[in-house]
């Protein structure tokens, strides 16, 4: 059965085609409205999800206020060089354990937030995430999807001047600044999938197709990065991994964002977020 869990408003709620129904409402009392709270309760989502055709629905979600669908994770990781498409394209030899780097949390935006550019030279990362539902250490890889919430869609927006002003590259920075996380439209449970490791992962600028690949071409897969990861840190529900961009990036073509383009990412069995560019002020402060 399975479940389709979205933060509309700051509130969590599960999603049914067109509509979404308050969790707070639906579940009567025994969920609070964090969304939080509700990814740490995953496995208790698709009962509740199973009930949801007998229920009214709280709105439809055209038009609604639609957030990160994990607002305020511990951990935020994102993966380097995963395609090797992507790592010819940027002349990188593929590392041989995943290279990890953190966005910070206060990023992540929802799916259909602008992206504020600080530089002309903005790149667009189109990326499966996955989210942690049920913690762990040291979790053996044939066991890591029982760990996962479940998949949404990211943009691991990066200022490519912010991440090669210093070598070596100072990734956590360039993409951290705010509004740079796009995340969404909804946390989709891995029952919902046909294939949970074949997924096609297509990134649009302006209506152009930029990156078109599927997760299968992921070097080290999901459950090789969540292994990894609890090895070295306890992964608690909500963490949440970028798992990589496919090649295709504007640094590669010279096609870096601007204002007014529109990024327009779809995974298959999840949905599309759209984000529009807007170019404010220099990172850099002017000096004379
Ligand atoms: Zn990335």
């Amino acid at each position: 059965m399975g479940f389709r869990l979205a933060n509309i408003g700051g509130r969590a709620a599960l999603v049914q085609g067109d509509s979404y129904f308050d969790l707070e409402t639906l579940g009567a009392g025994n969920f609070g409205p964090d969304p939080m709270a509700a990814i740490a309760r995953f496995d208790e989502l698709s009962a509740l999800a199973t009930g949801i055709d007998a229920a009214v629905p709280t709105g439809s979600i055209a038009g609604a206020d639609i957030g990160p669908p994990v607002p305020r994770p511990q951990k935020c990781f994102a993966v380097g060089l995963n395609y090797q498409a992507h790592a010819d394209e940027g002349g990188m030899e593929v590392p041989a354990v995943p290279l990890v780097f953190t966005k910070f949390p206060s990023c992540l935006v929802g799916p259909d937030a602008n992206v504020e550019l600080r530089s002309d030279g903005v790149d667009y990362e189109g990326e499966l995430v996955v989210v942690i539902g049920r913690g762990g250490k040291d979790i053996a890889r044939a066991d890591a999807w029982n760990h996962v919430a479940g998949l949404t869609i990211g943009q691991d927006i990066s200022d490519r001047p912010a991440q090669f002003a210093a070598a070596p590259p100072h990734f956590d920075l360039a993409k951290s600044f705010d509004t740079f996380g796009p995340t969404g439209p909804v946390l989709v449970s891995i029952d919902q999938f046909e294939n949970r490791d074949n997924l096609r992962i297509v990134t649009e600028v302006n209506g152009e197709i930029r990156q078109d690949d599927t997760t299968a071409s992921l070097i080290f897969d999901v459950p090789a990065l969540i292994s990894y990861l609890s090895r070295i840190t306890t992964l608690v529900p909500g963490d949440v991994i970028f798992t990589g961009t496919p090649e295709g990036i504007g640094a590669a073509q010279l096609k870096f964002l601007a204002d007014g383009d529109v990024i327009t990412t779809t995974i298959e069995g999840i949905g599309t977020m759209t984000n529009r560019c807007v170019r404010v002020s220099d990172y850099i402060e002017a000096t004379d």
